[in-house]
This record gives structure tokens, sequence and C-alpha cells, in this order.
């Protein structure tokens, strides 16, 4: 025998035993989002390298070395797995004139690829959750961004994720800033890593996003970019804080907070936790005006923010909440002359009415059936012999209590015990 085939190393299956965590996250964020008016926009895995080079910016950990690329076998083009949502939702948004009629509200989710280091809370492939406002100047949607934030984690049971804040400014004011920045790494720069080295010149922010615990200090006392604030994005920053504040949402000003894209302005915020580790941010956006016209189109404002959906699940799981996988109601056991027939019908006549049921596959004596039907978790067993073929009726037995089995009609099962007994029905 060849050897079994592995995944991917950084690209995860989910089991099912891990499956309802995962609905249960689905779940609650599709119910939330409708709650916000948020409407869901699908996207392509695959989009053209040109755009995410365009959008995210060379001088970026996903552009330099994070992205799947590979060349089109037919046509020689350039394409890349997808790194992230936002350009390709920009990039829809322009394509299908969504921002003709004002702004829009959108939403997507499902896995990004990035080629990284695996890690716990980083994977190679990894899903998101992004919720983009495009078309709208904000303060007021970069605020709702974060308080609906702030009811999602309410939602999902979790409680120690803090809110981090910045601003960016304009662009003036950051080409302002990156002079005083430069100056100061310039005199820093025996201590400065490679990478950090070379960003420097090419995108002096980035060396604040620096992972690397080495340059820690260096960038603690880095000058901030909140001193040089234009006058037009101090009061967007204000009134940002103003309408937190009204909400209840906490947050603490993080003036070390660059975002790792080029495309941000204004408001940034994380979503950062202590109980992951190093991987502490679940989620993380911001205000993004400049990147509709980077992408091609007539400037929009615009903000948005996405969630690490692999990093939100493991804090769910970790929470002490259960989440139990829906048990069926009912297995359908049969064996014996004749019962065939009546057990599938049984079994489409129960789903008919609602029933979650799985019909016993494979064959087997009725104790090896019974006990499949124990480990299904289901709470009936539906038995189906000779004897219930003859009168045309089933054989009930609870699985879950001590009862005594019991004979019925199907429908009068389905009324009895069915409708009360689940969720589904
Ligand atoms: P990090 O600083 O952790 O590399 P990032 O700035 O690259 O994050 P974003 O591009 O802002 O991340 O993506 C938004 C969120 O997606 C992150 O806050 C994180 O929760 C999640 N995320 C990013 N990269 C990965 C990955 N490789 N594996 C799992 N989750 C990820
Ligand atoms: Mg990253």
């Amino acid at each position: 025998m060849s050897e079994t085939i592995q995944a991917i190393r950084g690209m995860n299956d989910v089991l099912p035993d891990e499956a309802p965590v995962w609905e249960f996250f689905e779940d609650t964020v599709r119910a939330w989002l409708q709650r916000y008016g948020y409407r869901q926009i699908r996207l392509p895995i695959v989009e053209k390298t040109e755009l995410f080079v365009r959008s995210i910016g060379e001088v970026t950990d996903i552009v330099e070395k994070e992205m799947y690329t590979f060349t089109d076998r037919l046509n020689g083009e350039s394409l890349t797995l997808r790194p992230e949502g936002t350009a390709a939702c920009v990039r829809a948004a322009l394509q299908h004139n969504l921002l003709y009629g004002g702004g829009q509200r959108l939403w997507y989710a499902g896995p990004m690829f990035r080629h990284e280091r695996p890690q716990k809370g980083r994977y190679r492939q990894f899903h998101q959750v992004g919720v983009e406002a495009l078309g709208y100047a904000g303060p007021d949607v970069d605020a709702e961004h974060m308080i609906m934030t702030a009811r999602l984690w309410r939602d999902l049971g979790l409680d120690d994720v803090v809110l981090e804040l910045n601003s960016l400014g304009s662009a003036e004011a950051r080409t302002r800033y990156r002079a005083r920045l430069v100056q100061y790494f310039e005199r820093h720069a025996a201590d400065l890593d490679e990478d950090s080295k070379r960003r420097m010149t090419t995108n002096p922010l980035r060396v604040l996003d620096s992972k690397n615990p080495a340059m820690q200090p260096i960038v603690e006392a880095a000058p901030q970019l909140l001193d040089d604030l234009d006058t037009e994005s101090a009061t967007h920053f204000d009134d940002v804080r103003r309408l937190l504040g009204h909400a209840g949402v906490p947050y603490r000003i993080n003036p070390r907070l660059v975002r790792g894209l080029d495309y941000y302005n204004r408001t940034v915020f994380e979503w950062v936790t202590t109980r992951l580790g190093a991987q502490g941010t679940v989620c993380a956006g911001g205000r993004y005006d400049g990147l509709v016209t980077q992408i091609g189109g007539k400037a929009a404002p615009a903000c948005g923010f996405a969630m690490g959906v692999e990093r939100l699940i493991a804090l769910v799981a970790d929470s002490g909440r259960r989440i139990d996988a829906v048990p069926p109601d009912v297995y359908v056991v049969w064996s014996g002359n004749g019962t065939e027939a009546h057990a599938w019908k049984t079994a489409e006549a129960l789903r008919d009415r609602g029933g979650r049921v799985v019909l016993h596959a494979g064959g087997g004596s009725f104790k090896s059936q019974m006990k499949r039907a124990d480990a299904s978790g289901a709470v009936y067993a539906v038995v189906i012999g000779e004897d219930e073929v003859a009168s045309g009726d089933i054989s009930i037995k609870p699985l879950r209590e001590e009862a005594s089995q019991q004979r019925l009609g199907v429908e009068a099962f389905a009324d009895r015990y069915l409708k009360k007994n689940s969720g589904g029905i």
C-alpha cells in the first residue's frame, strides 16, 4: 500500500467534532450582520496578482513574501490565491457599479491564503469574515464597526477582547510624520534588523508593525503619529471617540498601532486578547479612503475590518461554553423479510414532518444496529421488523431515558413525540 497523502502544512481540516463550534460561529455572525443591515457579497478565491500588488502595497509582508502566486498555464497571466478580501470586494463594487446609488454596507467570508510559518493561530489557509462600508466618509461608520464588533463578542460569549484605537491621519500628515520617523530610525540604524533597515526607506511606518521582539524598544520610543494629526483627522478621531463613548464601548488608544497594509488612513483599530499567546489580534481594520482610486475607481471613502475566524473559534472553544452537535431525533433500525420498503418509507415520512432521521445502512442484526442507534446520539430508535410490516406501524424505543418500547403509527409517533422533542419540528 502506498503512503497516505497528508494535507498541506498550515492548511487544516475541520473535523466533524469541531464543526458545531464553526456552525455556531457562522450562525451567530450571520444573524449579527443582518441586525446591522450588512449584505453578503461572494467573491472569487483567485484574482489577478496585480489587484493585490496595487491595493495592499509592494512593501508589505503579504506582497513581499506571503502570496500564493502562480502563472495561468493557458495565457501566462499571473494569478494569486486571495490573501485578504478587501481588494476583491472593492474590485467587485467598482466592476458592477455598486457605488452608483450611494454607500454599500457589505460583508464576505471565506478562506484566505498566506505563505506564513504555521503556528498556533497562524495558518496558510485561514478564514476571515470581512465587513466593508464603501462610500461612507465617517466617522459614524468607523464607530459603527467597532460598536458592532463589541456586540459580536457578547453574542459569542467572549468577554476578554480589548479594543485598541489609533488614527493614521491624512496622507499629508503621514508624509510629515514619515520624515520625522526616518530621521529617528537613522539615528538608531545600528539596532535595526534587516527587514526594518530595508523598510526604513521604502515604508518606515511598517517598521512600527515589526513582530521582532528585539525591535520593540525602538518602536516604543519612536515619535508618535498622533502628535502630527491634521485638523480634519483630529476632529474625525474625536468624533469616533465620542460615538464610542455614547455606546459605552471602552477602548485603549495605542499610538503604535499601524496596520500591516498600505491602504489605511485615519481610523485604525484592532481587537486583541491575551488568551491566544503571540497571535492575539482577532479582528483588525480601519478607514481606507484612498483604496478605491488606487484600484481604479472614482474616489470613494471607505472603512472596514476583517476578523480571524480560527482565532475566534479558539476563543469560543476555550470559553467553557458547551456547543454540542444537534443529535438525530430518530435512528431507524430494520431487519427481516419485506422490511425494506416500510423502513425507507417511514424514514422519509418522518423527514416530511421535519424529523432528523438516520436510516441504518449496511445491514446487520438488530443488536448491532441498536448499538449504532445508541452511538448516533438519537433520541429514539424506530424499530422495523416483520411484525411492524404486518401491522403497518412502528416500534419506538426511547434511547435517552428508561422507558419501555411501544407500538404506534408513523403519524401518531410524529405528532406525539417529534414535535415536543426536537427544535427542528
Ligand atoms: P498579523 O499581524 O497577525 O500577521 P495581519 O495584520 O497580517 O495579522 P490582517 O491582514 O489585518 O492581519 O487580517 C485580519 C485578521 O485575520 C488578523 O487580525 C488575524 O486575526 C487574522 N489572520 C491574519 N493572518 C492570519 C493567519 N495566517 N492565520 C490565521 N489568522 C490570520
Ligand atoms: Mg500578517
